[in-house]
């Protein structure tokens, strides 16, 4: 329950109530019920920043559709596929994770947050089509991908997603089409996560209460936090921190003043997509379809048409559309995030990196500030017959991409995420944004293993840890043996079936 903070000392604080925290809590909590876990959201609501359902794609990220994380072409000339079949390999143990807490009755109705939506890739012009069909083969080569579709037919893709064909020109299309997808409200699933979070002894969250600093204490860390409404600070005491802040973890992680931080930077990147709820229209559209990237843009930018389930109605997405900002927060963010984040130890790193991303600093600019007409152009490289008083412009969520040491050398921007611990594990933050709230369980597993290796270490938390993701410490990726196949199946299978996307 959100409650009145006392003076209660408690084991974990998690700052923030995003997918991240949500997630981190709910498996620690599951892991040890006598924790005491306490959560500090500086907004009135929710997870009402990345998370929330408006903010991002709600891509559950599975690499089926998404050309970006396979970019290149081994020696061979074939298409490298194996961040798709990681990434795959992370959602499942995700969903796992998100199954275990239905069937334990820790949250209710799945299909509040969670909704099947088949993965297209859709690609026009020789040279794209080639690429999809050598994707195609290296991916279907793996259980993972085996039912993956593949087809050039226009009047097959029609099928699949008719807004794509209804239109187009005369030209060389192709698409490959996975319908084991989903749509994913990482805010609801939040919320109901930190609901539960909530109701469970020792534990309770905050809403309206910053947190402002974090100092070292003899035990862990005393945290400094400001109750918006009541008009008072508080301090709280917690043996081990979670930042999950999302854009606000840097300038926390900056205050907390670990050395493991040095050299870190933010680089903001915010977004915006064009929503389309007319119901004619979105009755028919029922796919995620993601294409290639335009030119400079950065990964996260690579287009695509989206269909979503958002607090209990359907609607079409499209972006998301790049923009410039110096804000690290939609809500409650400061232009001056970015300037006040440039420190003695990440400046010289900032600077390469700027200097060496100049055309993306463009990219963004252009982007920012391009006209309604200009956004049509590129919905309607996926919807030729899109009209332009079917769709309005939003605001997306901001991604902090982190950037790191080594990146100022290279002076490349860091589009992964970044799990930061102290040395001596009393503190962890997550930085950057990709592939984001979809691998979230795996992050966090990342995080308890380091920082809880005594509860994750005996026969009794194994065995736990087991019944909640079965796959776990399990090599997915390399699987060949057909009972081990099968195996994976039931599991994914079991999760499928208790997150209600199985079929019937
Ligand atoms: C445009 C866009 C599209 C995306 N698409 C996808 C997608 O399709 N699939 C996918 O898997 N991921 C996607 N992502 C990434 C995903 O949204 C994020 O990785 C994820 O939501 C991050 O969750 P989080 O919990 O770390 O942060 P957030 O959800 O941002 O939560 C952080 C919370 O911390 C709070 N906070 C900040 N500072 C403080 C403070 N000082 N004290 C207290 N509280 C504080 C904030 O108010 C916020 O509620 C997308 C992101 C964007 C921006």
């Amino acid at each position: 329950m959100q409650s009145d903070p006392g003076n209660q000392d408690v084991d974990v604080a998690l700052i923030g109530s995003g997918v991240m925290s949500a997630n981190l809590g709910t498996l620690l909590k599951s892991l040890d019920p006598g924790l005491r876990i306490e959560l500090f959201e500086v907004t009135g609501e929710l997870a009402r920043e990345s998370s929330n359902g408006w903010n991002n794609a709600g891509t559950g990220h599975a690499g089926i559709c998404e050309l970006s994380y396979t970019p290149d072409r081994g020696e061979d000339g074939r298409v490298k596929v194996a961040k798709a079949i990681e990434i795959f390999e992370q959602f499942e143990k995700t969903k796992q994770f998100w199954a275990h807490a239905v069937r334990e009755g820790m949250i209710d109705q799945p299909g509040d947050f969670i909704n099947p939506v088949p993965h297209v890739s859709f690609v026009y012009g020789r040279e794209q089509v080639d690429f999809l069909k050598s994707r195609h083969e290296g991916m279907t080569a793996h259980p993972f991908f085996a039912d993956m579709e593949y087809t050039e037919d226009r009047e097959v893709i029609r099928q699949w997603a008719p807004l794509l064909i209804d239109g187009r020109e005369d030209m060389p299309v192709a698409a490959t089409r996975m319908k084991a997808g989903t749509d994913v409200d990482f805010g609801e699933l939040s919320r109901k996560l930190i609901h539960w979070l909530g109701r469970q002894d020792g534990c309770a969250f905050h809403l309206g209460h910053r947190v402002t600093d974090l100092n070292r204490c003899p035990d862990g860390w005393e945290l400094t936090v400001r109750d918006l409404e009541g008009g008072r600070t508080l301090k709280r005491k917690a043996s081990f921190v979670f930042i999950g802040a999302g854009g606000g973890s840097l300038p926390l992680l900056q205050k907390a003043g670990v050395p493991e931080i040095r050299g870190y930077g933010g680089f903001p990147i915010g977004g915006q997509w064009l929503v389309c709820e007319k119901p004619e229209i979105v009755a028919r559209h029922e796919a995620k379809v993601y294409g290639l990237s335009p030119g400079a843009a950065p990964t996260m930018a690579v287009p695509h048409l989206d269909s979503r389930f958002l607090e209990g109605r359907k609607a079409l997405l499209f972006g998301p559309y790049a923009a410039w900002t110096t804000k690290f927060l939609h809500r409650g963010g400061s232009f001056w995030d970015l300037p006040s984040s440039i420190k003695p130890h990440n400046w010289l790193t900032l600077l390469k990196v700027g200097i060496g991303n100049l055309p993306l600093v463009g990219y963004l600019v252009q982007q920012g500030l391009q006209s309604m007409n200009t956004r049509l152009e590129e919905l309607r490289n996926f919807y030729p017959d899109a009209k332009a008083g079917d769709w309005k412009l939003i605001d997306a969520g901001i991604r902090v991409q982190a950037i790191k040491k080594e990146d100022g050398d290279a002076g490349i921007v860091h589009f992964g995420t970044e799990v930061v611990t102290s040395s001596d594990k009393s503190v962890s933050a997550l930085l950057g944004a990709s592939p984001g709230a979809s691998v979230c369980v795996d992050i966090v597993l990342e995080v308890a293993e380091k920082c809880f290796p005594e509860l994750l270490g005996g026969k009794i938390a194994r065995e736990k840890l087991e019944a909640m993701i079965p796959t776990h410490g399990i090599d997915l990726v390399s699987m060949a043996d057909p009972g081990e196949i099968e195996q994976y199946r039931k599991w994914s299978r079991s999760a499928e079936e208790a997150l209600g996307l199985t079929e019937g």
